[in-house]
């Protein structure tokens, strides 16, 4: 417990308490300053305790809207257990409507379970990891597609060989309860460095979802955010009185190996010969890529590699080799 990270918050008194992760930072223009990192516990007696995270991508925006609405809106009488809401859990990242933190660079999402002594980015995870994760008895974590990606709305759950089996029934009831139309099943257990991926290491039931995309935020977003994560609440018995509609039998998916991913070839501008939800064949062309710099060569025909369902695809159409265009999903059996 070396972190330099201090808070207002007492993370073991009951009550509804707001406040701020203070990280010490001393930049060009500050000496003895922080940066701020907005939280707060709403504890009420024993009882579970759910650790929800928004804007871990700082360009993702339905995540921490709707966190923001619950740190404004649920009273301790209403909470068994604890609710322990961390809205823009890279907030650095967030301010500058960025993926990752413009002060290290670092995606929050690769530097689990972070390091005291490491970069801003990295001693903020730490923390979290020591302080938060250590009491969690499940963990919710909201993302979007971010401005460069468009993604159909989903939740996605760690299950993976080796794990055990009373976890992946958890996540997958977590999914279940979360009711948006797909789920897809993620196999990153052996990566410690995404937040979901720690805590699955740990034991830890968790839920990720992609409920937005463009680096915009809609009504239609919001609300589907805002519906899908109070029911997963009322799941976890944190919130259980919270007043939910009901949610679509989700449709459980996986991305299988790295032939569910098209990647341009050579840079290029890339012309998408397909949308979201397209059902896709193996060999399919999946668009040009034309070189507009050099006008008298041909385009060139990008092909997918597998068949499945269109889930999710780049935004950019001036792309670099290696660069995403499309990832696929194949249907499976419901794990429960
Ligand atoms: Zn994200």
């Amino acid at each position: 417990m070396t972190s330099t990270v201090f808070t207002d918050i007492d993370w073991d008194k009951d009550g509804k308490q707001i406040g701020t992760l203070n990280l010490p930072h001393s930049p060009d223009d500050d000496a003895w300053g922080v940066i701020p990192f907005p939280a707060a516990s709403i504890k009420n007696g024993k009882g579970p305790v759910v650790v929800l995270t928004g804007a871990v991508h700082g360009d993702e925006y339905e995540g921490p809207i709707v966190i923001s609405e619950l740190m404004r809106n649920i009273e301790a009488q209403e909470v068994t257990g604890q609710l322990i809401l961390l809205p823009t859990f890279n907030a650095p990242a967030l301010k500058a409507g960025r993926r990752t933190s413009p002060i290290d660079q670092l995606n929050l999402n690769r530097v689990f379970p972070g390091d005291d002594y490491g970069l801003p980015t990295q001693q903020i995870a730490r923390y979290v990891t020591d302080h938060l994760f250590s009491k969690a008895n499940f963990y919710i974590d909201l993302h979007a597609g971010g401005r460069s990606l468009f993604i159909q709305p989903s939740a996605h759950v760690v299950m993976a060989e080796g794990m055990p089996a009373e976890l992946i029934q958890a996540n997958a009831r977590l999914a279940e309860a979360f009711g948006v139309g797909i789920t897809v099943q993620t196999s990153n257990m052996g990566d410690y460095r995404t937040s979901a991926g720690y805590v699955t290491f740990k034991g830890i039931p968790m839920l990720a979802a992609e409920m937005g995309m463009g680096g915009w935020a809609t009504a239609d977003s919001v609300r589907a955010t805002r519906e899908a994560t109070h029911r997963v609440l009322k799941h976890t018995g944190v919130l259980p009185n919270i007043e939910t509609c009901p949610g679509e039998k989700t449709q459980w998916t996986r991305i299988h190996g790295t032939e569910a991913y098209v990647f341009a070839p050579m840079d290029g501008y890339f012309e998408r010969h397909f949308a979201l939800g397209d059902e896709i064949q193996k060999g399919q062309v999946a668009g040009l890529m034309h070189h507009l710099n050099r006008p008298n060569l041909e385009p060139e025909a990008v092909y997918f590699q597998s068949s499945g369902t269109l889930y999710a695809h780049g935004l950019i159409g001036q792309v670099r080799a290696g660069q995403n265009l499309a990832v696929l999903v194949e249907k499976v059996e419901s794990p429960i």
